[in-house]
């Protein structure tokens, strides 16, 4: 589903030269879950990305879905990453002046389903996050675990080949992040989705197929 060959990062502006990520290689399996750790600073975030297509590696390549993204144009990755990935962040990225329906209906938009069966299907969905009586309010209309809730919903409407999470839960109270995690790891299996989950909750990553620990820009565990 997504692999990444000798992926270097390094920021460079002109006077010092920042090696954030060196040498990754990693594999994810359709439908796997994995768990990304590690101290603030050592990488987690620009390694996610450049797994979404984000960001562009140094050094190294990475393929979604099969597709070499270093090969792609700015308009094709941006497809792709339409197609095969969702986004999930800190702090949701709702836009505020649309509903919660419309936020999750966004994404199925870009890609030019209808409006009726867009807003349809992002209803349904919106259902299954426990926020079918919530479809009309305005992100600042709903609570922070509302929102994380709808932010879920809004990467998994396309049902994407893989979700990208940095920090889902960061700023949720442990049991309302019990509960949002959950619902990801439910809906992942459901849709059959792969989960890239950044944390800082070594509870909440063990709940996955398995660990990758960043230190200083290189994974520490054995690469698979
Ligand atoms: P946290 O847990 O605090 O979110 P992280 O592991 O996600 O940390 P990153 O955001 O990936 O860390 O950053 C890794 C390192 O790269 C940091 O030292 C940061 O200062 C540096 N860095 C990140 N983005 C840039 C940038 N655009 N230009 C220069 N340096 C950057
Ligand atoms: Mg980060």
């Amino acid at each position: 589903t997504l692999k990444a060959e000798g992926v270097f990062k390094t920021f460079d502006d002109g006077r010092l030269n920042l090696d954030v990520l060196r040498d990754i290689n990693l594999e994810v399996a359709r439908g796997e879950r994995i768990a990304i750790v590690g101290s603030s600073g050592s990488g987690k975030s620009t390694l996610l990305h450049i797994l979404g297509g984000l960001d562009a590696p140094t050094k190294g390549e990475v393929w979604v879905t099969g597709q070499q993204m270093s090969a792609l144009t700015d308009k094709e990755r941006g497809q792709l990453r339409n197609k095969a990935l969702g986004f999930v962040y800190q702090f949701h990225h709702l836009l505020p002046e649309f509903s919660a329906v419309e936020n999750v209906a966004m994404p199925l938009l870009i890609r030019r389903t209808p409006m009726v069966e867009a807003k349809r299907i992002a209803a349904e969905l919106l259902d299954r996050v426990g926020l079918g009586q919530r479809l009309e309010h305005k992100p600042g209309e709903l609570s922070g675990g509302e929102r994380q809730r709808a932010a879920v919903a809004r990467a998994l409407v396309t049902r994407p080949a893989c979700v990208l999470a940095d920090e889902p839960t960061g700023n949720l109270d442990s049991k309302t992040a019990d509960r949002v995690f959950e619902l990801m790891l439910e809906l992942n299996q459901e849709l059959g989705t792969s989960l890239i989950v950044v944390t800082h909750d070594l509870r909440l990553a063990a709940k996955m197929d398995r660990t990758l620990t960043i230190d200083s820009g290189a994974l520490v565990n054995p690469a698979s």
